[in-house]
């Protein structure tokens, strides 16, 4: 927050906006829930961090998920409830590596929403994925309908209050692990490149804190199911279906939200309809408001009793690729 901004008690209810007044003017603010329990308030992106973004876009994902932390850390006033997280005090300052990345997502959702005025509205660029047909189209996926947001269970809220660990039995061993937060995909990334080519038990380690009746050293080979050969552990592995099993249990006890979208092909000698992960890169960007728009909603305020449909007349393109074959790993 700038120097000399002065936070006035203004708000408007748990959605509401909050107008913050001070030398430099006023900003909007809003209070965002998230599934944890915890709520913070955000305001709206400045330039500052549209210039931020803009380089981010087509840079590798590492950075682009650096970048968006980065920026809804900046646009973070606080903590307004902290919800199941003992380390956090009401108006402090949010370590968002510390949070739920349910909790991230849902910010990234929220701060969309509340910087941009169709911000709900997110369009990203999409192939068919009918081989014979590889139309690519723009998809517009709303925010608030199309995605699923699955809050903590109370359970879960209870156990993190406690600092009591999550288990579940795989192969007859106990298995410790934690939910998932911002810091492990730094923590992903660092055993993916000790341990190359064994993305899914590093996905797995990365959650874990101890395994019952198996040495640390151990977890990664139990976890690739290695019995035989040099790698041979003392412990019998995971198989497909513990790995299943496991997903699972992480799954059931996590808040979140579910990013994974459908779309309809809309050429008419195809109509497919697949699922595709929703790209986050273009989340916090504005997206490219054509001169044609612009002439529309000029329209608008000098006509307000027209009837005109900004959201649908004309989609927004983000340009980030929801398939694969265009992936930022490169
Ligand atoms: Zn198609």
């Amino acid at each position: 927050m700038p120097a000399g901004v002065v936070l006035r008690s203004l708000r408007l209810g748990p959605f509401g906006h909050e107008k913050v007044t001070g030398k430099e003017g006023f900003m909007r603010t809003e209070i965002v829930q998230l599934p944890s329990g915890a709520s913070v308030t955000l305001r709206k992106i400045s330039m500052k961090e549209e210039n931020h973004l803009t380089g981010a876009i087509r840079s590798k994902r590492r950075k682009q998920n650096k970048v968006l932390v980065d920026v809804v850390d900046a646009c973070c006033l606080g903590f307004e409830e902290t919800g199941p997280y003992t380390w956090a005090r009401k108006g402090n300052k949010v370590d968002w590596q510390k949070m739920l990345n349910g909790d991230f997502i849902a910010a990234m959702i929220g701060l969309r929403k509340l910087s941009y005025r169709e911000g709900v509205n997110y369009t990203v660029d999409v192939k068919c994925t009918n081989r014979a047909c590889n139309n690519r189209f723009q998809h517009t996926v709303n925010l608030d309908k199309d995605l699923f947001y699955q809050q903590l269970p109370q359970e879960s809220f209870d156990k993190l209050m406690e600092d009591e660990p999550f288990t579940v039995e795989i192969q007859g061993k106990k298995v410790h692990f934690k939910l998932n937060y911002v810091a492990d995909e730094t923590f992903q990334e660092k055993l993916e490149k000790k341990f190359p080519g064994r993305g899914m038990s590093t996905l797995f380690r990365s959650r874990i804190s101890k395994i019952e009746g198996v040495k640390p050293r151990d977890w990664m080979n139990w976890l690739d199911g290695e019995t035989e050969g040099k790698k041979k552990g003392p412990y019998e592995g995971l198989d497909s279906d513990d790995a299943e099993d496991l997903r699972l249990a992480f799954f059931k006890v996590d808040c979140g939200v579910d990013t994974e979208v459908e779309a309809e092909c809309p050429r008419g000698s195809c109509g497919e309809v697949f699922t595709f992960e929703l790209p986050f890169a273009g989340m916090l960007s504005p997206g490219r408001a054509s001169d044609e728009k612009r002439r529309r909603r000029l329209k608008a305020q000098e006509e307000p009793d027209e009837d005109i449909d900004l959201e649908t007349q004309e989609e927004e393109s983000e340009t980030p690729e929801a398939d694969s074959d265009s992936s930022s790993e490169d």
